[in-house]
Parts: C-alpha cells; structure tokens; sequence
C-alpha cells in the first residue's frame, strides 16, 4: 500500500509500505476514505521537534473497516469509522477518568511501529475502545458530510475540549486565543455544542477571521500581546473575559490568556507547547484563576459529536481549504506551512 513517509525536516514523500494488518487480536484494519495533515505535524515538518527519518505520518483519519480481530465486538468490517488520533481501551482507569489521551493502552497514530493516517490503510490498535461506528454505514452517509465527520478525529473534539476545559455553557462570553482549525472549531464548539452568546476570536488573518464568523464569532480582534489584551478588556467592560480557550501552545499566547482573563476566570488550554513556556504563578494566583489544560481525550466526544454531524446541527467541515490526493501530500505540507491553507484535507 501506499502512505506518507517523514524523510527529514521539509520532506514528506509517499511510498510503498507493508499492507497494514492484524497485529493483535484487539487490533481493527482501517481503508482510509480521507485524512488530513495536522498543525501539529507542521513542527516537525519545519524541524522544531525532531521525528525519526521513515516514520508514518498523520494521524486524523476516517474510513471503512475492512478486517478485525479475534477480540473485536463493537466493529465490523464495513462499517464507516471516526478514529481519534490517539488509540485507547476505553476501559482503564485514566479512560474511565475521561482521559483516554493518557490511557494505559494507548498510543498515538504515526508514533515509531505504527501507521499514519496519512496513508491508503491503518491497523487501529485497541479497535474496541477507539473506533466509533457512524450510523448508516459508506453507502448511507453522503459524501458531503466526510469532510465534517474527518474533523471529529481531532481538531473539532480538540477545539470543543477547549472550550470545556475553559468552563464554557449557555450564555457565556468567551475569548479564543489561536485561529488555526483547533481555534475556529472551538468557536464552533463553544457556539454550536456548548451555547456560548459571545465569542471573540484573536485573528489577524482575514481569511480565518472571515470563517472565523461563519462558526459564531462575534468579535474579531487583530491585535496581539498587550494591545490584544486592551482590546479584549474594552469589549468586556474593562474587566476581561470569564472563559478562555488557548489554542496555541506559546509564550505569548499564555500571556495574552492570563492577562485577559476576568478575575475568577478559567483558561481551557489545549494547544500543545512545543518549546517550554513559563507559565507565571502570580497573576493566576492573584486574579484567582482556574486553569485546565490537556491533550483532548477525543473519544469521549465521539459519539455526540457524530450525531450532531449526522443530523445537520454541526457542520465543521469548512475548515478544509484545500483538497489533494495522498499522491501529493507534500504540496499540502507545503501549502499549510506557507498558511496558504488553514487545513488540507487528503483524498484519494
Ligand atoms: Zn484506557
């Protein structure tokens, strides 16, 4: 089969690889409909954190199981599939926790010794706990709804974690920090999933900015660091926002989450550092702030948010810009590195 290959910082090729297969009883074999390339698989692509030369990538697919194991009881060859892009049980202690990202048994897609989403098939470890069936099956979903289902497998349930972990419900006002997929789909989330009235979205792209409102911002703001900080206090009668979602994982964007955080606020932060910023202890301490923060536990949000999806009231799948067959990955590494496309989705 084919699937996409880190040669080195900069260069994704596609080769042919071993037939993706059963490993284990407990393991599931995925024929990939679509996937994706990741903001996350930007860092090493752009050589900020290393990744070993020949390893898998992606990690965000959807497809039909073609083979399970001996032990698998939830799936069946056939069925149209949502897989989160890390595996679990769904039934160890962290899983039971709702922390299936940190579960015993687990492991993420595209990690040394496992297939990558970005590839024509997957063995799928832990089948059982990880794979979410959707109703109706390839042939009763219209392809319209791929593009929206393929979000589910990170950045939707990663931006709506967001927003949960920020303490967001009915009526709340709400600031995102970040407007890359996880970003926008956590204004969707906070708006479409969790009833926010208010949300203002930290964008100086327009064209983010721009689908940014079609997923429910209310108020867009360019500015950055202390200026974005301002602004955000002025929309919100001088005293900051109650609820803020931290999509980006950087120094800068800690500080503009803690600096525009109302007193008794929460920042839900689920943007993964990738260099080590210092969060202060102070103001948090100060400003009595809650903050939460974690690598999404995307299973748990599966199956609400595939119904969602499948009757009409959420539709994330504008987040892809850009469309390319797995042939011509690398363009799409390219074209998301350059911020010519907020996300490029793979298929075919
Ligand atoms: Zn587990």
């Amino acid at each position: 089969m084919r699937a996409a290959v880190h040669q080195a910082a900069g260069t994704i090729t596609v080769e042919d690889v071993p037939d993706a297969a059963l490993v284990e009883p407990t393991d599931a074999v995925v024929r990939v409909l679509r996937s994706c390339i990741c903001g996350s698989d930007l860092w090493s692509y752009r050589g900020i954190i290393d990744r070993a030369a020949g390893s898998r990538t992606g990690h965000e697919f959807i497809g039909v199981v073609t083979d399970v194991g001996a032990a698998v009881g939830t799936v069946r060859p056939g069925d149209l599939v949502v897989a989160p892009f890390a595996w679990s049980d769904n039934t160890c202690p962290a899983c039971q926790d709702g922390v299936h990202t940190r579960c015993d048994n687990g492991g993420g897609f595209g990690a040394p010794g496992s297939d990558g989403g970005q590839g024509e098939a997957v063995r799928v470890p832990q089948a059982d706990g990880t794979l979410v069936a959707v109703p109706g099956g390839p042939d009763g979903v219209d392809d319209a709804l791929l593009p929206a289902l393929l979000t589910l497998s990170d950045v939707m349930a990663t931006g709506l974690h967001g927003a949960v972990l920020a303490g967001v419900e009915e009526g709340s006002t709400v600031a995102v920090i970040g407007d890359g997929a996880v970003g926008l789909c956590a204004v969707l989330g906070a708006r479409a999933v969790l009833g926010a009235e208010r949300v203002v979205l930290m964008s100086r792209h327009e064209d983010r900015a721009a689908l940014g409102r079609t997923f429910g911002a209310t108020d867009v703001v360019a500015e950055r660091g202390e200026e974005g900080i301002a602004a955000v206090r002025e929309l919100t009668g001088g005293r900051g926002v109650r609820h803020v979602v931290e999509a980006v994982g950087t120094p800068q964007s800690w500080e503009m989450a803690l600096g525009m955080a109302r007193v008794g606020g929460r920042v839900g932060a689920v943007g993964v550092p990738h260099t080590s910023p210092e969060i202060p202890l102070f103001p948090i301490v100060r400003n009595h702030l809650t903050v939460s923060a974690g690598i999404a536990p995307v299973r748990k949000y599966l199956p609400d948010l595939i119904e969602r999806v499948m009757d009409g009231r959420l539709d994330p799948g504008a987040v892809f810009d850009l469309t390319l067959p797995l042939a011509q990955v690398a363009d799409g590494y390219a074209a998301m590195d350059e911020r010519r496309s907020i996300k490029t989705m793979l298929a075919g």
